[in-house]
């Protein structure tokens, strides 16, 4: 019998995984959860919370795994997200793709879909230094920091690629083209495979 959709989106900053995770979870009836997002929200409260992730998305670096997994457990647990989920953002390194690989057996259930949406990387720094110069409004868009944030990618979080490929398949998505163009490419590689 199909699982829910239980998909997680890998990819560069600019890859446009976040505006694809977003379509991509309205076509398939499930939750958004981006953790990007969530951390914005709350450094933008005076929460203590808020207070100790502002300067650290600021710079571009990670926040602390234990951190990021309390949040993330919180949100999971939610009702929204029982029929499935499409998450953005989350797992970021292997300790956190390890620990959620823990929670859902935990929980008895597993992913659906690993995907990685491919950009090359001159493209990459293209998009989001752009992206910092039309003034996204946000803290962790200018080159330097842009750039730093690419260096975190490549050092923490494309080893969980590999993490999920000696696991199973990863769905590769190219993510050039239109945003329309890369959703179809997309829907149809998730839809089209076995869960
Ligand atoms: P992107 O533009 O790549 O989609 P996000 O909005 O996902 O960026 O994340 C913005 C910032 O939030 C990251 O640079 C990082 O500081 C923090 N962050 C988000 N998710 C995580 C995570 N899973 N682990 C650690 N830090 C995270």
């Amino acid at each position: 019998m199909a699982q829910p959709y239980r998909i997680v989106m890998l990819g560069p900053p600019g890859a446009g995984k976040g505006t694809q995770s977003v379509l991509l979870s309205k076509r398939l009836g499930v939750p958004h959860i981006s953790t990007g997002e969530i951390l914005r929200a709350e450094s933008e409260k005076s929460t203590p919370l808020g207070a100790r992730v502002k300067p650290i998305l600021a710079s571009g670096d990670l926040v602390s795994d234990d951190l990021i997994i309390e949040v993330f457990e919180a949100r999971i647990a939610q009702d929204d997200c029982q029929g499935g989920f499409v998450l953005d953002g989350f797992p970021r390194t292997v300790a956190q793709a390890k620990a959620l690989d823990e929670l859902l057996s935990k929980l008895n259930k597993r992913l659906s879909h690993v995907v990685e949406l491919k950009v090359p990387e001159s493209v990459l720094l293209e998009r989001i230094q752009r992206r910092g110069a039309t003034g996204s409004g946000r803290s962790d868009d200018n080159a330097a920091i842009a750039a730093r944030r690419l260096q975190v990618y490549w050092e923490l979080t494309a080893p969980v690629t590999g993490f999920y490929r000696e696991k199973g398949t990863v769905v590769e998505v190219q993510g050039l083209g239109s945003v329309e163009e890369v959703q179809n490419t997309l829907l149809a590689s998730i839809v089209g495979q076995s869960r």
